[in-house]
């Protein structure tokens, strides 16, 4: 692209018409000739441009998504530098002037280390990238029992005005913390259970030092080195801490939700599997137990390693590694699990390691020719033995399936690729009930079950958008959707509750409401997620039908299907646009596990794995009653009652990931609704994990899709300073009223000196007056004036 298309053209505006026409005449011609996006926004003339030119705008959408969807088709390299929602994103929000004074006031923030900052009620955390000296138990000292004016923005003040909460008022708290990958958010989580459990001090200290242990534990198994982050978790986390009246800690509550479990069985290039898997390797490595857990020494297994790049004793010689194995050794010793236990955890870590390395071949006879065997029986007895289940027994659950029909029983052989799925379905299966069997361990550990008060933290990941986003980024995005959802509605009803109790008009507040997202999401029996599980009920189905069942069910302006694209659908998310690749939808959804693979792993002589596999794992039961005290609450339950399925007792093998996603979102909301919240929003300053390195334009980007723009538009809209009648005087009575004359601190004065200081379109409320944001300045600017 020219950086100016016509040198004759020297005024934005003309320039941009031009431009929209060269635009248009791109967007025809192939896409590797389109100019790049980044490359546009970074255009003088564009930057002006952008917030007034709705044309250009459009246009710049346009392009965007056309290559976003060409780069979905071809496998040409996109020019687009950019994910889709960033670049949609950032078009309205260029240069508006709030978005100016809030970037440069937490840029210049940033360059003096200092990474918190509030907006509001919300805590904004930057990403320092590096090691602070800020978070020592002095630290929480000075912060415990503080006003918020009397220190520095911190998140120990937001995990202490919680705990303040709860003890004060006897109720629930809840702190939703949220970001990108990467941005912080389980760093954050850490640094509030250390700041809890030093208020939470009481006389136990075990206990305290149990808690700490939790979150580590629960990561080595749930978190994972990806592109974006090292430790990435592939869970979403409500950690509930329990006090007593007094305040003090008496236990601990995990709640996980979706976790990533197709990462045991693959990962993409430059990721790694779970974190566990290559801490038992280092770990067991020094103990010389390899051999004892048959951990395969030679080559990485496949579900390390499928690509053949890792070397065994770069994995065996990690320091990192065993230091990690070691801490999670004494955490589960901490923690209270048997020894027995650990060895059965770290048995099935190794079966399924073991099960990855299974492989298939096919053989023909007379008869049948789709018919598979183990050609490496070594790796099948292995993993039977650790199973301590029989191998034939496995290899036949693995290469054949019992059918019944009509009353008989058929065995079906299973193809060397239906073989391999389900192997690979067993392998998750296994992870995933193991993940789920930990979790529910420490919870009763952790003494979950007492009752008392809460402060809970959410730990849950960000809004998702990839080139390529499927089901997995589906689910994580509807639940940023309604955690959205909860927040608008919180910071939106809090704000009309001062105006209404004021007697101040409401109708100032406005905000984008997400409800009718998420109702395209969530209702039933025509909802998305209703039309997929219908759908996967049918064993014709395909994910065609299921693109068809959306297109002809989902009427509404979030949802569209993209002309000259395959199975792929759009979402106008709050967050900006997302294209679904609709590609395995139906399989993902279905998760099944063949029920021969059940019965075998059911005959185990391992404890555990019985447990595993003795119940269906669901999460049913009575969701907790709620007392709806006002609209905020109402609202939020309303979308809850929406997404109540009507099979929730249904058994593992009907419920589908969709239902069981859908009930953990409402779970998870019981949860929150019946606390006070408090938002922590994180925020990753650049993409490299520089430290002190601040772009603008990702901060943007992040400011603008955690809604803490719009927290700013509403408080900048509407009354952003209400300051009581006392407090105003007191302030400024300079400007109406000589010095020595002390004025009455009434309503009528207050009057008088926002008449004097011939200031317009403030109001008054019952107690206070209301002020726009430029009348501060203002009355500020004549104070400095008159003394
Ligand atoms: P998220 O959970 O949002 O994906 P993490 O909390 O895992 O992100 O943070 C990613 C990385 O950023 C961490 O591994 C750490 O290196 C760094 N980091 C995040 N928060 C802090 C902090 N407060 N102090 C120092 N480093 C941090
Ligand atoms: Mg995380």
């Amino acid at each position: 692209i020219p950086r100016n298309p016509s040198p004759t053209l020297r005024n934005p505006e003309e320039w941009c018409r031009s431009f929209n026409y060269f635009i248009s005449q791109c967007l025809i011609k192939d896409f590797e000739a389109r100019p790049s996006v980044t490359h546009l926004l970074e255009h003088p003339f564009i930057k002006q441009a952008q917030g007034k030119d709705v044309a250009l705008q459009q246009q710049l959408a346009a392009l965007i998504l056309e290559q976003q969807e060409a780069g979905c088709k071809t496998k040409t390299k996109s020019s687009l530098n950019l994910p889709l929602t960033e670049s949609l994103d950032v078009v309205p929000a260029l240069f508006t002037p709030e978005c100016e004074t809030i970037i440069s006031h937490l840029q210049k923030r940033y360059d003096e280390l200092q990474v918190y900052t509030y907006v509001g009620d919300i805590l904004i955390a930057l990403n320092p990238f590096q090691n602070l000296s800020i978070y020592s138990p002095q630290f929480s000292k000075l912060y415990h029992g503080m006003k918020r004016a009397d220190n520095p923005p911190h998140i120990f003040a937001t995990a202490d005005a919680a705990y303040r909460g709860m003890v004060t008022f006897c109720k629930d708290q809840c702190i939703i913390i949220s970001g990108e990958s990467g941005a912080g958010k389980t760093e954050s989580a850490h640094l509030i259970v250390q700041h809890l459990t030093f208020l939470g001090k009481a006389n136990n200290r075990t206990l305290r030092e149990k808690i700490l242990q939790v979150n580590p534990l629960v990561e080595a198994f749930g978190n994972a080195c990806t592109a974006i982050n090292d430790n990435s978790s592939r869970f979403g986390k409500y950690l509930e801490m329990k006090f007593t009246p007094t305040g003090a800690v008496i236990g601990a509550k995990i709640s996980e939700y979706l976790l990533e479990k197709s990462r045991v069985i693959k990962q993409a290039t430059g990721e790694k599997n779970f974190h566990i898997f290559y801490y038992i390797y280092a770990g067991l490595y020094h103990q010389d137990k390899l051999k004892t857990y048959s951990l395969p020494d030679r080559t990485p297994p496949r579900y390390i390693d499928s690509q053949h790049r890792t070397v065994m004793q770069d994995i065996v010689s990690s320091k990192l590694y065993k230091e990690q194995f070691d801490a999670i050794q004494e955490g589960f010793r901490n923690i209270g699990f048997t020894e027995e236990e650990v060895n059965s955890v770290y048995r099935i870590l190794s079966a399924i390691l073991n099960t990855g390395n299974i492989e298939f071949a096919s053989i023909t006879t007379q008869h049948q020719t789709d018919k598979s065997e183990v050609p490496n029986a070594e790796a099948l007895e292995t993993a039977a033995s650790l199973l301590s289940i029989g191998p034939e027994e496995l290899q036949e659950a693995l290469t054949s399936q019992c059918v019944v029909t009509r009353g008989e029983t058929i065995i079906r052989t299973n193809t060397v690729d239906k073989a391999a799925d389900v192997r690979d379905a067993m392998s998750k299966a296994l992870y995933g009930r193991l993940f789920s069997w930990i979790v529910n361990r420490i919870n009763s550990l952790l003494h979950a079950a007492e009752s008392g008060m809460n402060v809970g933290i959410l730990d849950i990941f960000g809004f998702e958008n990839f080139k390529k986003n499927s089901f997995e980024q589906l689910c994580i995005n509807i639940a940023n959707e309604q955690i959205q959802f909860y927040f608008n509605q919180h910071i939106f009803a809090l704000e009309q509750m001062e105006y209404q109790s004021e007697g101040v008009d409401a109708s100032l507040v406005e905000y984008e409401d997400n409800r009718p997202i998420l109702d395209m999401f969530l209702q039933k029996p025509m909802g998305l997620l209703s039309l997929m599980d219908e759908e996967s009920r049918f064993p014709q189905a395909t994910d065609q039908t299921l693109v068809d069942k959306f297109e002809d069910n989902l009427r509404c302006k979030y949802f569209w299907i993209p002309k000259r694209v395959e199975l792929c659908f759009g979402i106008q998310h709050y967050a900006g646009k997302v294209m679904y690749n609709v590609n395995g939808f139906l399989e993902k959804n279905r998760d099944t596990l063949p029920a021969d693979i059940v019965v075998v792993l059911r005959t185990s002589e391992n404890k555990l794995l019985q447990q595993l596999f003795s119940s269906p794992l669901t999460k049913t039961g009575r969701l907790r009653q709620l007392s709806m005290k006002n609209i905020e609450m109402k609202t939020i339950v309303d979308t809850m009652e929406m997404m109540r399925h009507p099979e929730e007792t249904t058994s593992m093998r009907r419920q589908t990931v969709a239902s069981y996603f859908r009930y953990s979102l409402m779970d998870l909301l019981s949860k929150m609704v019946v606390g006070q919240p408090h938002f922590v929003r994180c925020i990753k300053p650049n993409d490299d994990r520089q430290a002190l390195r601040f772009c603008k334009e990702r901060v943007m980007v992040q400011l603008r899709y955690t809604g803490i723009l719009e927290t700013v538009n509403i408080r900048r809209q509407g009354y952003s300073h209400r300051i009581t009648f006392e407090e105003f005087v007191n302030r400024y009575y300079y400007l109406a009223f000589r010095a020595h004359q002390m004025p009455e601190t009434s309503r009528e004065n207050a009057v008088a000196i926002l008449q004097r200081a011939k200031l317009e379109g403030w109001v008054l409320g019952t107690t206070k007056v209301f002020l726009r944001y430029y009348h501060v300045e203002q009355l500020n600017l004549l104070l400095r004036e008159v003394i």
